[in-house]
């Protein structure tokens, strides 16, 4: 399940480099997560970094863009060709 930026981002900016897919961008009024590369940080870390280092609670779930482990995996095994998963974190 891609990850999705609420109305609550201050445009602070510390979630866009801590992304390991490059998914999330500056959009007008908020941070964007694009819903094609967020693999829910599967095969990177073993949790959602934008939701750690968010200070105002903005990333979550998104529903909209239901996914499970497997698929994740295969997601990010696209995005990083020839590299291996993180332990633990798939
Ligand atoms: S959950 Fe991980 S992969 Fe998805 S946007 Fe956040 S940091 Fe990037
Ligand atoms: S870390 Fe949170 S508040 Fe900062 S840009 Fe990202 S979503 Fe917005």
């Amino acid at each position: 399940m891609a990850y999705f930026i609420n109305d609550d981002c201050i445009l602070c900016g510390a979630c866009e480099p801590e992304c390991p897919n490059q998914a999330i961008s500056e959009g007008k009024t908020k941070y964007v997560i694009n819903p094609e590369r967020c693999a829910e940080c599967v095969g990177s870390f073993p949790a959602s970094r934008c939701a750690e280092v968010c200070p105002v609670d903005a990333c979550h779930p998104d529903p909209a863009h239901p996914e499970d482990k497997t698929q994740l995996l295969e997601k990010w095994r696209k995005m990083h060709l020839g590299e291996k998963p993180a332990e633990g974190t798939y």
